[in-house]
């Protein structure tokens, strides 16, 4: 029995029949999920949409293996796995509603009105769906940039995500890239007995320096200011040679060098944009479009699970006062803005003040 008040919604209605959603979320990482969770514990019929065959985003495809430190709460870390799936059981347990291997094409406005609302159609590669409000929190869309001379090996010995591998048993590791996730990717491989070449095409990684430092002491070598300009595989083992001559014989190579961007997604979803290409958003996580917003990595410079789940349970609530007192939001930007002119006119009446008693 739970001590705090969730208004369930109903386990008997009948979810494959309802003409429209409350709302519908795209994506289930932590952003998603938590979104979701908000807005089902809130009663509103929730659907979650979801790209890949499985709930989690990031933490559960990208990371599963690592044990993450800095969710508080979870003094001795918790698994990207495992996060994913309790949060995912939370979810279901609260009757959000799944699709899997469904991606988002595009949302459109109709002229259907329910309870001062016109709803909007999602439209997904598997079907189309009505409701009233659209959380976007479809992240970095685990589209990981390619390295082509690494591509062209054709072997599965080349990842692209951190593999599941138990030990690697003293196996030489290629890890390129420089960012938090090469690092992190580096760690991981040292903790399971492999040794790590470490490839970087700066002369700084941009990754964090005590992890590098970490990295370093537990016997890595490093490659600074250093390309990959030839790579051969043969006998079940990669010859990467360097910029600066050298060659690395390893058993795989793991490439964390980022990912391509959204962007191409997001322009057809007609909202405005950041220079960056990031889904441009106000001070509730409101798009350009009205009753539309965006959560989580597609938009945010914290990349952080923890602000994933903060914002989308932000937006599940702006987007339930909405639904249950139409024209909040704008009822609270125009306090807002009264209150921002107040505080504008009284610094201007204290500075007057301040002038004429001198
Ligand atoms: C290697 C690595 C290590 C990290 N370590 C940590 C850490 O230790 N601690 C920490 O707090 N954070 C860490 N992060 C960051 C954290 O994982 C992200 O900030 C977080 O996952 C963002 O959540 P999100 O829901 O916004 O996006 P995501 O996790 O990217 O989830 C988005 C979901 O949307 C789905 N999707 C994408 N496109 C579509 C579409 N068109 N239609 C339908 N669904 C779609 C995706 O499949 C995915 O499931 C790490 C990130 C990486 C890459």
């Amino acid at each position: 029995m739970a001590d705090f008040k969730v208004t369930e919604l109903d386990p008997d209605l009948d979810f494959g029949n309802l003409t429209y959603w409350d709302v519908i979320i795209i994506g289930a990482g932590p952003a998603g999920l938590a979104a979701g969770l908000t807005t089902a514990h809130r009663a509103l019929t929730t659907l979650i949409i979801e790209a890949k065959d499985r709930a989690g985003g990031q933490p559960q495809f990208l990371y599963a293996d690592k044990r993450i430190v800095d969710i508080p709460g979870f003094p001795d870390g918790i698994t990207g796995e495992e996060l994913s799936s309790r949060v995912y059981r939370q979810a279901r347990e609260a009757f959000v509603q799944f699709r899997f291997n469904e991606e988002l094409v595009t949302i459109e406005d109709t002229d259907v009105e329910e309870k001062g609302d016109r709803l909007k159609r999602v439209v997904t590669s598997g079907g189309e769906y009505s409701c009233r409000k659209v959380i976007i929190a479809v992240g970095l869309l685990h589209f990981p940039r390619k390295l082509p001379i690494l591509d062209a090996l054709e072997t599965r010995k080349v990842h692209y995500t951190m593999p599941k591998i138990g030990d690697y048993d003293g196996e030489h590791v290629a890890v390129v890239g420089g960012g938090d996730s090469a690092l992190d990717a580096a760690v991981m491989v040292q903790q399971r007995n492999g040794h790590v070449h470490l490839i970087v095409r700066e002369a700084e990684p941009i990754g964090k320096a005590d992890t590098l430092q970490r990295v370093r002491d537990a016997g890595a070598e490093v490659h600074l200011s250093t390309e990959i300009v030839d790579a051969e595989f043969h006998g079940g083992e990669i010859a990467l040679t360097l910029s600066s001559g050298s060659v690395v014989h390893c058993g795989r190579a793991i490439v964390q060098i980022g990912f391509l961007s959204a962007k191409d997604t997001f322009q057809r979803l007609h909202v405005r944009l950041n220079d960056n290409g990031s889904i441009a958003i106000d001070p509730y996580y409101e798009t350009s479009r009205k009753g539309i917003f965006a959560v989580g990595d597609v938009h945010g410079d914290i990349k952080l699970v923890t602000v994933a789940w903060a914002e989308g349970i932000q937006a599940a609530i702006y987007a339930f006062k909405e639904i249950t007192s139409p024209y909040w939001l704008n009822e609270k930007r125009l306090r807002d803005l009264k209150i921002s002119l107040i505080g504008e006119k009284l610094a201007a009446d204290a500075s007057q003040l301040s002038r004429t008693n001198r």
